[in-house]
C-alpha cells in the first residue's frame, strides 16, 4: 500500500504545487489586465504578463479562496465553486475563464485541479491532476459573464445562511408557502458592501427555484439577471447562492457581505422584525411629514 509523502515534520505532503503562489494580499484585482501595473509585474516580474504565468497566478489563487470558504462553512462536502475570467476580450487578449472541477473538496483544492477554459465553453486546459470532471455549475459561470460583461469572478456557495434565507417567506402570515421570488433587505449598514446600493435602499435579491442538475438553473438563472439589473447575486431556493464582481476581490467583498444580510434577515426573523421594512422611527417621521403635507394643502 501507498502511503502519502510526508515532510520533516510529519505533515502530510497535500499541497504538491504552486498553492501559495503569492500571498492574497498582494493586488491581484488588476490580474489580466497586461498593463505595466499588473498584478503579476507588480509583484516582481516587471515585464508584460505571459499566459501561463497568469494562469499559474490565477489556479493558485482560487485554491487559496476555495480554502478559505471551506473554512467559512460555504463550501461543505465538496459543494458549491467559483470562477475566475482574465483577459480584455479582444484577439490580443482573448477571455480565458477558470472553473472549479466537480466533486472536490474545496479545502485541498490545487491549482492543478483547475480547468481553464474560452469563452465558447471549450476547454483550452485540462486540469493537471488527472481524472476530473467539468462542474456542471460551469454553464451558470457562462450565463453571469455573458449577461454581466464587467463581471470577472463568479462565487457559488451552498452557505447556510444563503440556503435559509430562501425559506424566510415559509413562516409568512399572509400563508403564501414557497412563493415569492424576491429578498427584500433595507437599513442595514452592510447593503453598502454589496455594490450598487446605499444603507438605506431597498436591496432586492432574486430567488430562483432548485434543479436536480446545477446547469439545469441557467435558463432561470438568466431570466432574473435581466429582470434586476441592480443585483449582483441570485439565491436559489433551497440551495446556496451565486454573487460575483468586476474582481475577485470585489466578489468576495461582495459574498461575504451578501452573507452577513443573510444572516441578519433570519436573526431578524426571529426577533419579530422584517429586514424588508422601513424601520418604524423613519416610517413615522415619513408618515408625520406626510400628513403636514396634506395639512397644508
Ligand atoms: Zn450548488
Amino acid at each position: 500500500m501507498m502511503y502519502p509523502q510526508l515532510t520533516q515534520d510529519g505533515q502530510i505532503h497535500l499541497y504538491k504545487c504552486h498553492r501559495r503562489y503569492i500571498h492574497t494580499a498582494h493586488g491581484w484585482s488588476r490580474t489580466g489586465s497586461s498593463s505595466p501595473n499588473d498584478a503579476v509585474a507588480s509583484a516582481g516580474h516587471g515585464a508584460k504578463v505571459n499566459h501561463d504565468d497568469e494562469a499559474k497566478v490565477v489556479k493558485s489563487l482560487m485554491g487559496q479562496l476555495c480554502e478559505k470558504f471551506y473554512a467559512k462553512g460555504w463550501m461543505p462536502g465538496t459543494g458549491g465553486g467559483m470562477s475566475i475570467r482574465i483577459g480584455e476580450g479582444n484577439l490580443g487578449h482573448p477571455y480565458t475563464v477558470f472553473s472549479t472541477p466537480s466533486g472536490i473538496q474545496k479545502e485541498d483544492m490545487i491549482g492543478d485541479d483547475v480547468f481553464e477554459l474560452d469563452m465558447d465553453q471549450n476547454v483550452i486546459h485540462l486540469p493537471v491532476t488527472p481524472g476530473l470532471k467539468l462542474s456542471s455549475m460551469t454553464n451558470i459561470w457562462f450565463v453571469i459573464y455573458k449577461l454581466r460583461p464587467s463581471a470577472m469572478c463568479v462565487i457559488h456557495t451552498h452557505s447556510l445562511y444563503a440556503q435559509l434565507a430562501t425559506l424566510l417567506d415559509q413562516q409568512d402570515l399572509s400563508g403564501e408557502d414557497e412563493e415569492k421570488d424576491v429578498l427584500r433587505i433595507t437599513h442595514l449598514e452592510m447593503i453598502k458592501g454589496v455594490g450598487n446600493h446605499a444603507y438605506d435602499s431597498m436591496l432586492e435579491i432574486p430567488i430562483i427555484d432548485n434543479q436536480n442538475s446545477e446547469d439545469l438553473l441557467a435558463p432561470d438563472m438568466e431570466r432574473v439577471i435581466q429582470q434586476y439589473p441592480k443585483c449582483n447575486a441570485v439565491l436559489v431556493r433551497r440551495h446556496g447562492v451565486y454573487v460575483w464582481g468586476d474582481s475577485w476581490e470585489e466578489a468576495k467583498t461582495r459574498i461575504e457581505s451578501f452573507d452577513y444580510l443573510f444572516e441578519s434577515a433570519i436573526k431578524m426573523k426571529s426577533m419579530g422584525i422584517d429586514c424588508g421594512a422601513i424601520p418604524a422611527r423613519k416610517a413615522t417621521k415619513v408618515s408625520i411629514k406626510r400628513k403636514r403635507d396634506d395639512e397644508e394643502e
